[in-house]
């Protein structure tokens, strides 16, 4: 096809072609499967929620705004030596069928320190090694039905191909004595996948965007982990977060977003991915293990700045 390109992730060996198919929208593609409508109150509705235990409560006189509550069928646990880690929901609001993009600028900062709280008590158990925050949400169509919550698992056991990553990251910063991401992130500031950028944050489309739509928020300051962010980072995450997933809602798709945190590697640089799902990979992928994106980055850059 015209316009067709093999690209190569930033570090890893991670390879996508970029296949613009030109007028196709992702939720042309593929429609969102319908969901389960549940009725409020659900599980993460106060008046259910607490009469569970919890892990921490933020904010609020009367109500919590954000509550953090162990996952009810974890499959890593602190007594399982065997899978052994911690599993817990971040209920991120108590007003049921309310999106995350909705919630004010300074809620959602408090959502990041809250992430910040808990990974810092996590981090505190020596064994654990990996801690990736990340979150699954429907569609609008969907996710009107769903109570707005993201998710922590923490365990032992660190990713085999993270570990590959941090030894990419590292081998970059022998060579050059810099931190890819940062080089990156100079580099992306200037270009056509730029999405929104302030003295705080960066947001653009990656060169090899595996997903379309696929979007990274980054700290311009080189940290390595959520708990290093100040105020300032925090609000101005807060704000692009926001206009990003508004975005993601203006198009009708389900999305991801997470980020890894490798404990005691100060070399990895933090960064959200957000990953709209709007293609079910097919022949190709599972059999390649190639990904076609239909979207190119720099087409999903100027609609995310549109
Ligand atoms: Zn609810
Ligand atoms: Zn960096």
């Amino acid at each position: 096809m015209l316009g067709s390109e093999i690209r190569k992730d930033y570090i890893q060996d991670k390879y996508v072609i970029i296949a613009p198919r030109r007028g196709v929208r992702p939720h042309e593609v593929a429609p969102t499967a319908p969901q389960k409508v549940v009725p409020p109150p659900c599980r993460f509705c106060p008046e259910k929620l607490d009469q569970e235990g919890y892990v921490l409560e933020v904010g609020g006189n009367k109500v919590w705004q954000i509550k953090v509550v162990p996952n009810k069928f974890p499959a890593v646990s602190l007594e399982n030596p065997k899978a052994y880690g911690v599993q817990e929901v971040v209920v991120e609001t108590p007003k049921h069928g309310t999106h995350l993009e909705e919630l004010s600028d300074p809620h959602v900062a408090k959502l990041l320190s809250t992430y910040a709280a808990r990974t810092d008590a996590i981090a505190k158990d020596k064994k654990i090694e990996y801690i990736l925050i990340f979150k699954n949400a429907g569609g609008p169509a969907g996710a009107s039905i769903q109570h707005a919550h993201s998710q922590i698992f923490a365990t032992h056991f660190l990713p085999p191909h993270l570990f590959d990553k941090s030894q990419k990251v590292q081998a970059y910063k022998l060579r050059t004595g810099r931190c890819v991401y940062c080089d990156v992130i100079a580099r992306e500031r200037t270009g056509p996948r730029l999405v929104f950028e302030d003295a705080q944050v960066i947001a653009f489309t990656p060169y090899a965007s595996m997903h379309n739509y696929e979007v990274w928020i980054l700290p311009r300051r080189h940290l390595d982990n959520v708990t290093l962010l100040n105020d300032a980072e925090r609000l101005s995450w807060a704000k692009i977060l926001k206009r990003i997933l508004k975005k993601i809602a203006a198009l009708n798709l389900p999305y991801n977003f997470y980020f890894h945190q490798v404990i005691h590697d100060e070399d990895q640089h933090l960064y959200m991915k957000i990953t709209p799902r709007g293609s079910i990979w097919a022949g190709v992928e599972i059999g390649s293990g190639l990904i076609i994106n239909p979207v190119s980055p720099e087409d999903a850059a100027k609609y995310y700045r549109s």
